[in-house]
């Protein structure tokens, strides 16, 4: 191996000549490598997976609360079962506004208009 500055050979990985050093190029590409590498992937990850599937759906399931609603509506089930709690004490107390609202909500489930409690509509 030679010196690339003086071009003398190089016993050891000090020049004895020159007093040259190569850079250690595996630590430096390992550390700044490694870290773009991970950035690449978190960002891969931000951009396409959770940003449009995890946040714009409600973990609870339409179906679940079709029933619950079915046969719970009027005593304001269907609201406590997606976190809306205010509004299941308002249905409890009113009967499902006395069963207008029951009805309303059985549709707008069965549409697919029906949200939880952070006004994301529910999965199939
Ligand atoms: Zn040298």
């Amino acid at each position: 191996m030679k010196c690339p500055k003086c071009g003398a050979p190089m016993e050891s990985s000090t020049c004895d000549y020159c007093g040259y050093t190569p850079q250690t190029n595996p630590t430096v590409s390992n550390s700044t490598g490694g870290k773009t590498a991970a950035a690449v992937v978190t960002q891969i990850f931000v951009n396409t997976q959770s940003a449009p599937t995890q946040a714009s759906i409600s973990p609870k399931s339409r179906w679940a609360a079709l029933a619950i609603c079915y046969f719970l509506g009027v005593f304001g089930g269907h609201y406590f079962y997606v976190g809306r709690t205010g509004k299941g004490i308002l249905y409890l107390f009113t009967g499902g506004l006395f069963c207008i609202g029951w009805l309303i909500d059985l549709v707008c489930i069965a549409i697919g208009k029906f949200t939880d409690s952070n006004n994301l509509p529910l999965k199939k």
